[in-house]
C-alpha cells in the first residue's frame, strides 16, 4: 500500500508511519514524492486506525505490483546521478564505448573519442554474457582496470555489466554504474544484491520481457533500498529476422507513463546493424528517451565483439549533435502522466 504524507507535515509523521508498519512486521520504505511530500510504500496492509496520523493525506491500497517505481509513489521524474552526470528530467545523456574492453591503449583512445564526441559516460564490457561459450568472454578484472585508467585520464564515469551476485562488490569498486544485462533482468538474487550496492544501476529489458516484468525487476532494486535505477530498452525478439532484435520504441513512452525512473535506449543491440544505429538513436530521443547507450570503436570491423553493430566515432559525433538538437526541439512536449491503477495481484 502507498501512504502519502503532505509536504508541510512534520518529519515525525513519516517516522511514525514507518514505525507502525515495522511494528506489524511489514517492510516499509519512504521516498520523496518529488513535490515536497513523502510516500511510504508498505508491503502489506494496515488498518485505517494505524494510519490516522496528522499529516497523512491519503492511503492507496490498490496499485501496480511495482509500487515504488510507479508515478503513484512519485509523480515527478527521477534524476539518477552517475558521477557528476545527471540522467533523467533534463538533456539526454549519451553513454558510449566498445562492446568489450580489449586492451588499455584502445580503451583510453576510445574514451578520448567518446568524450570528444560529446558523450558523457564510458561503457565497456569486462564480464560478457556471450551466447556461445566459445566466444571471447571479456578480460574480467583486468578489463575493469583498463576502464578505471580511462576514467582517470578523461574524467568520464564508467558503466559496466555485472552478471553474478558474488561479483557485485568487486565490480562496484571500479565502476560508477552497474549494468544488469538483458539475460539477467530476472536474476532476482542479482537484483537484490545491486539493490544493496550503493551504486546506480542500468537495468536492461530482457528481450522477451513485458514492460510490466521489466518494472517489477526495477522494483526489486528499489525495494532493496537503491533508488538509483535507469531503465534501458535494448530490443525485443520478434518474428522478423532482418534485424538482430526489434527496437521497441513504444516501450519508451509506455514506460514513462508508468514510472518516474529514467528510460534510455540501446540502438546497437536493438538493431544489430551499424547502418541503422544513427536513425534509431534519433528516433529514440524523439520518442522521449532520457539517453542512449551506443557501441563505438575506432575500427568497428576489428571490434572483438558485436562488430556489425559498432559505429565509428564520427557517427557518434553526429548522433550526439543531432540527438541533442531533437531533444531540445521536443523539450516542451507535455509530461506523460496517464496512470492506470490495477490491483496488486
Ligand atoms: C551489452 O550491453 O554489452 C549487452 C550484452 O547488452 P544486452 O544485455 O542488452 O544484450
Ligand atoms: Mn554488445
Amino acid at each position: 500500500m502507498l501512504v502519502r504524507i503532505a509536504p508541510h507535515a512534520a518529519d515525525s509523521t513519516t517516522e511514525i508511519v514507518l514505525a507502525n508498519a515495522i511494528a506489524l512486521g511489514l517492510d516499509a520504505r519512504a521516498i520523496a514524492d518529488g513535490q515536497g511530500g513523502v510516500t511510504v510504500a508498505i508491503d502489506g496492509d494496515m488498518h485505517d486506525g494505524a494510519l490516522d496520523i496528522a499529516g497523512v493525506v491519503s492511503v492507496q491500497r490498490k496499485h501496480k505490483p511495482f509500487m515504488l517505481a510507479t508515478k503513484d509513489a512519485k509523480a515527478a521524474p527521477s534524476t539518477v546521478m552517475v558521477g557528476d552526470v545527471a540522467i533523467g528530467g533534463g538533456a539526454p545523456v549519451i553513454m558510449a564505448g566498445p562492446c568489450v574492453i580489449e586492451n588499455e591503449r584502445d580503451t583510453v583512445e576510445i574514451a578520448r573519442m567518446v568524450k570528444q564526441a560529446g558523450a558523457t559516460i564510458l561503457r565497456g564490457g569486462a564480464f560478457k554474457p556471450r551466447s556461445s561459450p566459445y566466444s571471447f568472454q571479456g578480460l574480467g578484472e583486468l578489463g575493469l582496470q583498463h576502464m578505471a585508467r580511462a576514467r582517470e585520464l578523461t574524467g568520464l564515469p564508467v558503466v559496466t555489466e555485472v552478471m553474478e551476485p558474488d561479483q557485485v562488490e568487486m565490480i562496484a569498486e571500479y565502476s560508477d554504474m552497474l549494468q544488469i544485462g538483458a539475460r539477467n533482468m530476472q536474476n532476482t538474487p542479482l537484483l537484490k544484491k545491486v539493490g544493496r550496492s550503493g551504486k546506480p544501476v542500468l537495468l536492461k529489458r530482457g528481450f522477451s520481457a513485458t514492460i510490466e516484468e521489466w518494472l517489477m525487476s526495477a522494483e526489486y532494486i528499489l525495494a532493496a533500498g537503491n533508488p538509483d535505477v535507469v531503465l534501458c530498452e535494448r530490443g525485443i525478439r520478434s518474428f522478423d529476422t532482418s534485424t538482430r532484435f526489434t527496437l521497441d520504441l513504444n516501450a519508451i513512452p509506455v514506460a514513462k507513463e508508468l514510472t518516474h525512473l529514467p528510460v534510455i535506449v540501446d540502438p546497437s543491440h536493438g538493431t544489430g546493424r551499424r547502418s541503422l544505429v544513427e536513425r534509431m538513436s534519433l528516433a529514440a530521443l524523439a520518442a522521449g528517451a532520457d539517453g542512449l547507450i551506443v557501441e563505438v570503436h575506432p575500427n568497428p570491423d576489428s571490434a572483438a565483439c558485436d562488430a556489425s553493430q559498432t559505429i565509428t566515432p564520427d557517427t557518434l559525433d553526429r548522433i550526439v549533435r543531432r540527438g541533442l538538437a531533437i531533444s531540445e526541439m521536443l523539450a516542451d512536449e507535455p509530461v506523460l502522466t496517464s496512470v492506470t491503477v490495477l490491483s496488486a495481484d
